[in-house]
């Protein structure tokens, strides 16, 4: 069977990188040139991901919380910062969060007077922002959610792309929601960044098989266009992604169990089931290595955003047009 492109249909004859290991199977990815979009070959199946997300990466614990207190607040903050970022484009109205988790952004901004909405793919999730904040979160396919045409006054849709069998699809149910002049607000990780480039298989944010597919700045600005939005701002620099995107990528590169740091950071309900088997000399390593490695990944991914003009991952403030 032909690897096809999932935005311009052209048959993908070589893999740019080849057999990502995985508990399920190996991958690979082929990237369109002319869209600047890979896809994860063979494409993940539905039911096989539902069983890793229940289990793996995304998995939450009760109320929704991932990680220890200190990254908890760390990610409070950032919301903080989203805010302001969004109102130096609209200043209040209506907005909707595609893959709003539990809803943390959706209640920073309601405090701030929005009417907010959320989707949440994860029933589980969905139910958990409802419960926690009185939040509207609805989940399933975009024919379900039941908004009006040109509803919200702002979209955001911050790594739920790259998860998408059918992205473009879901651009084109945003441009349908948003008003005309209304703000998008789309983060991805941007495969063309240095460090995707010196991680490859081992690149944190690679994320296969959760990443279906795999975007590069020019890739989703011309997708944005080619969808009725023109792209205002591109924000390279993002605390929350970047360095901790830099910081996973050595330590897997060095060889160490893949992510262990990353899934050290979680809360306790969920860290002993994350990290498996572990040497206590990995735990040691890890530890001592860290002083070198997080100022070199945060001067690593100053460098990559503003000297090279790319980001391990990308946001984008698009308007409707
Ligand atoms: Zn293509």
């Amino acid at each position: 069977m032909t690897n096809r492109c999932s935005i311009c249909a052209k048959a993908l004859n070589n893999p740019y990188i080849k057999e990502i290991k995985t508990d399920i199977k190996n991958y690979d990815i082929f990237m369109c040139r002319d869209c600047g979009v890979g896809v994860t070959i063979p494409i993940p199946l539905m039911k096989d991901l539902e069983q890793f997300y229940s289990s793996g990466n995304y998995r939450s614990s009760a109320g929704g919380r991932r990680f220890n207190p200190l990254v908890e607040f760390f990610i409070y903050l950032s919301r903080l910062l989203r805010k302001r970022r969004i109102k130096k484009y609209v200043k209040s109205g209506r907005i909707l969060d595609i893959g709003c988790g539990r809803g943390l952004a959706l209640e920073v901004m309601r405090r701030d007077g929005w009417e907010v909405a959320g989707v949440e793919f994860s029933k589980e999730a969905a139910l958990g922002a409802s419960e926690a904040y009185g939040i509207n979160v609805v989940s399933g396919v975009p024919e379900k959610w039941g908004f009006p045409a040109e509803h919200f006054d702002v979209i955001t849709i911050n790594h739920v792309l790259e998860h998408l069998e059918k992205p473009s699809h879901m651009l084109d149910e945003c441009r349908r929601l948003l008003r005309k002049g209304g703000l998008l607000v789309c983060a991805v990780p941007d495969i063309s960044s240095l460090q995707a480039t010196a991680g490859k298989a081992q690149w944190f944010h690679l994320d296969v098989p959760y990443h279906i597919h795999h975007f590069t700045e020019s890739g989703l600005v011309r997708l944005l266009k080619g969808k009725g939005f023109r792209v205002l701002n591109i924000k390279r620099m993002d605390l929350e992604h970047n360095p901790f995107g830099w910081l996973q990528t050595l330590f897997n590169l060095t060889g160490f169990k893949k992510n262990l740091l990353y899934n050290l950071l979680k809360n306790r309900e969920l860290r002993g089931s994350a990290l498996g088997a572990v040497s206590a000399g990995e735990l040691v390593l890890t530890v001592l290595l860290l002083p070198l490695f997080f100022p070199l990944s945060l001067a690593l991914s100053i460098f990559e955003a503003y000297i090279l003009k790319r980001g391990g991952t990308v946001t984008m403030y698009a308007v409707r047009e």
